[in-house]
């Protein structure tokens, strides 16, 4: 296998360590299904493949944001599955999300109100989840709409609730009082709703010590991501190797890139990879981030450009610097936490800006030393 047919990088996203970490989550959520979130396009590893591999293994619910993304889902999808639409019901989108059979997330009164009202025309029930605000104030009934709809049952004719959720807003810290507030006031909603399926956890949510309720929502903890600050115990799922494109030793005292931000204090040794902000690694990482070229720590110097980022190598073995050779982005040395750490930032954000450059390959994880060979006879 190539790095690099036609110059790009390579996006190795392994569909065994996606499936083992559903499993993992699913033995941990017991007795809760274990529904995915591929929003993003799976959260920018692809949602189709990622879906896919995941019903293969039983997974029967899927959680997109859009109707958009419910529409290239849906057909790809055994049809005894769901496919959410967690950002609701637009105006305008009704007959299209009930043309396609998405499961629209309502969110509003107003948006019960366009489901049952579609029901009726078509002479049809139709399934919908119900989201009530626990807390977090971005999606899901108000209290007050709460109160409103358990007065007025009949503003569901028409309209069958399949499940009742809400969404944690502090469940990567598993001691945020939030936590404990959000849960008993679920609870509470979910009393006026008898027999309906309950869901409250996303993947932070899964590692709280308390019941899981009917169904979790699993996203970041299925990708490799940390759910919470702690140990995180799923398997990476995505590793990324760039080829080196040109090695250069300049004196002490030379500028570096953009800006001249860098500046060598010594002789040093440059390597630059044809990878940069383009690619999702941003330049907040310019002279923070790194590297790792057979396993030896190449920090980031200067900026980090649109194509590109250099790297300093001074302290990697020259047989190891050969043009076309590999520098592990993220990989066995350097996990995709470690690169959000040092952008400042999240690993969901890393994974969905990835960008659509790499080449991409689906499947298991190599060694990286089998890599490295794989990636010296394609330079060659
Ligand atoms: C994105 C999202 C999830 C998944 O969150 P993770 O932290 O990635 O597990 C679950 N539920 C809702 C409502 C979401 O928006």
């Amino acid at each position: 296998m190539t790095v690099s047919s036609n110059g790009a990088a390579r996006l190795r996203i392994d569909l065994e360590a996606l499936v083992a970490n559903y499993r993992k989550l699913r033995s941990t959520a017991n007795p809760a299904q274990v529904a995915a979130v591929v929003k993003a396009d799976g959260y920018g590893l692809g949602a189709v493949p990622v879906a896919q591999a995941l019903a293969k293994e039983g997974c029967r619910q899927f959680f997109t944001a859009l109707l958009c993304e419910a529409m290239t889902l849906r057909p790809s999808l055994p049809q005894d599955t769901d496919v959410f639409v967690l950002n609701g019901l637009q105006p305008g989108t009704e007959e299209e999300c009930a043309a396609i059979g998405a499961v629209p997330v309502l969110n509003s009164l107003d948006q019960i109100e366009r489901w049952a009202s579609i029901a009726r025309r078509l002479g049809t029930t139709l399934r919908a989840a119900l989201q009530v605000d626990t807390g977090m104030s971005r999606l899901g009934l108000a209290p007050d709409e709460q109160a409103a709809l358990k007065g007025a049952p009949h503003l569901l004719d028409g309209v069958e609730p399949i499940l009742l959720m809400s969404h944690l807003a502090c469940a990567d810290e598993p001691d945020h009082a939030a936590n404990r507030v959000q849960h008993d006031r679920f609870v509470q909603v979910a009393r006026g709703f008898p027999g309906l399926p309950l869901a409250l956890d996303n993947s932070g949510g899964i590692f709280l010590a308390r019941s899981h309720f009917d169904v979790v929502r699993a996203g970041i903890a299925l990708y490799g991501g940390a759910a919470t600050g702690g140990e995180n115990s799923m398997a990476p799922v995505i590793s990324i190797k760039a080829p080196i494109v040109q090695v250069r030793t300049v004196p002490a005292g030379t500028g570096m890139g953009y800006g001249m931000s860098f500046r060598t204090k010594r002789e040093t040794r440059i390597a630059t990879i044809p990878v940069g902000y383009a690619d999702g690694f941003p330049r907040t990482l310019s002279n923070r981030g790194s590297a790792f070229i057979a396993g030896v720590r190449a920090p980031i110097v200067g900026r980090v450009s649109m194509d590109s980022i250099t790297l300093d190598v001074s302290n990697v073995p020259m047989r190891h610097l050969a043009v076309g050779a590999p520098v592990e982005l993220i990989g066995e040395h350097q996990s995709l936490d470690d690169v959000a750490r040092d952008a400042a930032t999240i690993s969901y954000e890393i994974l969905v800006g990835l960008g659509r450059r790499y080449a991409r390959e689906y499947g298991a994880l190599q060694t990286s030393r089998t890599d490295a060979v794989d990636l010296r006879s394609a330079a060659a």
